[in-house]
């Protein structure tokens, strides 16, 4: 059969990494792990800003099957200066709508399109999809817990008028055993009067639209709230966790070159290494990187560390471009390299993740918490410290830390700044503590759920095939 006559799914992914990679790899499982003949098309809207090296590698492996185009790139020109990151992702999509009703109207016009997959800044390209009678889906990107607790912050909304910091309570997240403090709750609902907050609650309004939300998660990495979500009579669309999804290889043309990475960890034993990353786009305040810096020399444990230069004004600085604008090897303590330089090794803007976990050699994950990075650490049963930054990162840590426990999470002073002794303290936890002990045995077993999840009989190989089965009898 020709290429452009099998029936396709269009995925419109909003910017970042941490959205397009699981999409790809969703994709990869779509074209490559069915019997059912698909055929994908991305369709990407862009900032304007140049693709980084790492999201064109991301692009250039597609298999056969897996199409993309992009569109013209929206402007952000009328935006003030400090307008949040949820605003970007989202008005991204919304103000490529246009471009995007092209485009599907081409694909309709020679193929069968049987689903429009979005991430959850995505939700206004469902209307598009609803024009042309396309069912709308959600792919999740992050945990489940973060999907039980946006079908619930419509409701939040109702109840509370004051800011969410100033409730008397924790949040009860439904499904989820551990009360919630609200200063880590999401960031963008840290301010309920920024825009930021209203495109949150405005495209968490519109999962109820969805005919399916995707969730890349497993059922064993939190079951009381996949129960929650897939709950019958709550009016939810059905919720299909299909991971963990994440990639095999993450090498990019950008940063230091792999083999250096993976030749340098060859040379350490066993299980020794913190990889200490702060995902695509987290950044550091000044003080907090050379305390960072300071506190691995400190502890006098062997790390690998991807820097980025430090921004005092956003926590995601780099997100947009991946890259450091400047270098960030200037801004680190004076003979930091050279006295740690038997143990540590920098490498700046990016490093091949999964291949720097898979390593046999990294023994610990100093992570921001992105949901991919937790995914690849847990695939490879590497235990975490839990370095929250920004997005919905801080109620992944506590999920990390109180619920799985699986990850230590360092303690900041009243100023907000980890100190040096903190960071050398929890890393010695990690690796030398009897608490540490518990912590692999636990990551350990979370592994072996992982990969029976997405094993021939596992729970989420059985949710996406009932996805596909549901693509498959519309045709
Ligand atoms: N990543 C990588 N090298 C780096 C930084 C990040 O390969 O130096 C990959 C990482 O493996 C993950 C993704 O980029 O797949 C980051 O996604 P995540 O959800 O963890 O965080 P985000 O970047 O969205 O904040």
């Amino acid at each position: 059969m020709d290429q452009i006559q099998k029936p396709q799914i269009v995925i419109v992914p909003s910017p970042g990494m941490g959205h397009l990679i699981p999409l790809v790899e969703f994709a990869n499982k779509l074209v490559l792990g069915h019997e059912f003949s698909l055929s994908i098309t991305f369709i990407i809207s862009t900032t304007g800003s140049v693709l980084s090296k790492a999201q064109k590698s991301a692009l250039e492996i597609l298999p056969q099957g897996i199409t993309y185009t992009f569109l013209p790139p929206v402007s952000f020109q009328d935006l003030p200066k400090d307008t949040r990151i949820q605003t970007k992702l989202s008005l991204t999509v919304t103000r490529s709508l246009p471009s995007i009703r092209d485009s599907i109207k081409s694909l309709v016009a020679s193929s069968r399109v049987l689903a429009l997959v979005t991430d959850h800044f995505g939700t206004d390209a469902f209307d598009v999809a609803k024009e042309f009678n396309i069912p709308p889906y959600l792919f999740f990107t992050s945990s489940a817990l973060q999907l039980s607790f946006l079908f619930d912050l419509p409701k939040l909304d109702l109840r509370f008028a004051c800011e969410y910091r100033d409730m008397p309570e924790p949040v009860n997240i439904p499904g989820f055993s551990v009360p919630v403090h609200s200063s880590d709750l999401p960031e963008p609902i840290q301010d309920r009067k920024n825009d930021a907050y209203k495109w949150f609650l405005h495209n968490a309004k519109r999962f109820v639209l969805a005919d399916g939300i995707i969730v890349n998660s497993f059922v064993d990495l939190s079951s009381g709230v996949v129960e929650a979500l897939q709950e019958k009579g709550t009016g939810k669309p059905p919720v299909y966790p299909i991971g963990p999804i994440t990639r095999i290889s993450s090498s990019s043309g950008a940063g230091r070159s792999e083999s250096d990475c993976l030749k340098w960890l060859d040379n350490h034993p066993c299980g020794s290494v913190f990889f200490v990353s702060f995902g695509s786009g987290g950044t550091l305040s000044y003080d907090q990187f050379s305390e960072l810096a300071l506190g691995l020399e400190m502890s006098e444990q062997r790390f690998l560390w991807v820097v980025k230069s430090p921004d005092d004004k956003s926590a995601s600085g780099s997100y947009f471009s991946i890259q450091s604008n400047r270098d960030p090897f200037d801004f680190l303590p004076k003979g930091f390299v050279d006295r740690t330089k038997s143990r540590g090794l920098v490498v700046p803007s990016w490093a091949p993740q999964v291949e720097i976990l898979r390593h046999g050699s990294t023994g610990g994950f100093l992570s921001h918490c992105g949901w991919n990075s937790i995914l690849e650490s847990v695939v490879h049963g590497v235990p975490l410290i839990a370095w929250p930054l920004f997005a919905e990162q801080k109620l992944n840590a506590v999920m990390l830390t109180e619920d799985l426990k699986v990850a230590l999470r360092p303690k900041a002073n009243e100023d907000g700044l980890v100190r040096r002794e903190e960071i050398a303290k929890v890393l010695k936890c990690l690796f030398e503590g009897e608490e540490g002990v518990e912590i692999r045995e636990r990551m350990k077993r979370l592994k072996e759920a992982a990969a029976m999840a997405v094993s021939e009989v596992g729970s989420s190989t059985h949710s996406l095939s009932e996805l596909v089965l549901k693509w498959k009898s519309q045709v």
